[in-house]
């Protein structure tokens, strides 16, 4: 089969004819190579944000951001050994950890985030996996935050078929499972999983009607190839993630991680135009490290294609923002938030 070369296929003429035939298949390519990948990475920064903003103004409003916000409900002594994770048993870094939180006060949490202009509430517990006895009580936190009048998403770690099923069937919307970065530089970061495990999940999750959130991290020490694999391994999934979170990676004092190199911005907003150019429909979601990200850095993202962040001044266990501090750069930028 012949390959089409990256210009080839974004040729200026191509989006200014607005032809919907070609967008749709644009849409639905799930047959990325890595050589037209790094090709968008190689792109000259104006061309790269330009193009990827052009695609973002095909499939969304480009002044409408989906805000989340983001709670741990059970946090630390997770078996597993992510090195960029302050929850994990592994390492040292002085966290408070906590057993599964109280249903009164995740809606109090819950409450205060509709309030702030949330749409959607967002729960993680650091578990390798989900464990059947625990299926009961995620399944009511569910039902419940869902009649506070929000859309709800999990991350529990590994997820049996059967129990994506039962999630589902309790209302949850959407499930997060991040691949993190390449299967090849997966094994860097984390040893007590696969990369197949990974995917596994994603496929019982996708399988089970539940909208998938998948992304990753980068900053990790890892090449712009492994960016370009990690995008190619979710663009070219069976169905695009609905929502793709772009991590930068926070650096936690006590993690493997804590001293490795910053990435250099410029690579950064550069991923999430990729992301934005390879996934059209889905929401890209600026998500951890903008503690570290000036107004400038996070204005140019969202001109790349992020339309989502979390609000709040927590993530799980990293800082964020303060929300008030986020709700200034929305006026500066003209930014409005869907409901
Ligand atoms: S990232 Fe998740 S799975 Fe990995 S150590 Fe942290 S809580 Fe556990």
């Amino acid at each position: 089969m012949k390959q089409i070369s990256q210009k080839e296929k974004f040729t200026e003429e191509g989006f200014q004819e607005d032809n919907l035939n070609q967008i749709n298949k644009f849409t639905q390519r799930h047959d990325w190579q890595l050589e037209e990948v790094q090709e968008l990475f190689d792109m000259p920064f104006n061309d790269l944000i330009f193009k990827a903003a052009q695609i973002h103004r095909q499939f969304h409003d480009a002044n409408k951001i989906q805000i989340s916000t983001l709670l741990s409900i059970k946090t630390g002594s997770c078996p597993e050994n992510c090195k960029y994770c302050p929850q994990s048993a592994h390492y040292n870094t002085g966290l408070e950890k906590e057993s599964l939180m109280s249903i009164d006060k995740i809606l109090i949490a819950a409450r205060a985030a509709k309030e702030s202009g949330a749409s959607r509430f967002c729960m993680g517990a650091a578990w390798r996996n989900l464990h059947d006895r625990d299926v009961g009580n995620i399944c009511n936190i569910i039902k419940e935050v869902k009649e506070v009048g929000l859309e709800t998403c999990m991350t529990l770690g590994m997820l049996t078929k059967k129990q994506s099923q039962q999630l589902k069937e309790s209302g949850l919307d959407y499930y997060n499972h991040n691949i993190d970065s390449s299967e090849e530089f997966y094994s860097n970061i984390i040893t007590t999983r696969n990369f197949q495990d990974r995917l596994d999940t994603l496929k019982n999750v996708r399988d089970s009607g539940l909208n998938v959130c998948s992304g990753g991290i980068v900053g990790m020490g890892e090449m712009v190839q492994d960016r370009a694999k990690m995008l190619i391994i979710l663009a070219n999934l069976e169905k695009h993630p609905e929502s793709v979170p772009i991590n930068m990676l926070v650096k936690v004092k006590g993690t493997p991680l804590d001293h490795i190199q910053d990435i250099d911005q410029f690579d950064f907003i550069k991923t999430i135009a990729v992301a934005r150019i390879m996934m059209p429909q889905s929401v890209v979601r600026l998500s951890a490290g903008r503690e570290e990200m000036n107004e400038q850095t996070q204005a140019l993202c969202f001109f790349a294609g992020a339309n989502s962040i979390f609000y709040g001044e927590k993530l799980l266990t990293t800082n964020n923002p303060e929300v008030k501090q986020d709700q200034k750069l929305f006026q500066k930028l003209g930014l409005l938030s869907i409901n």
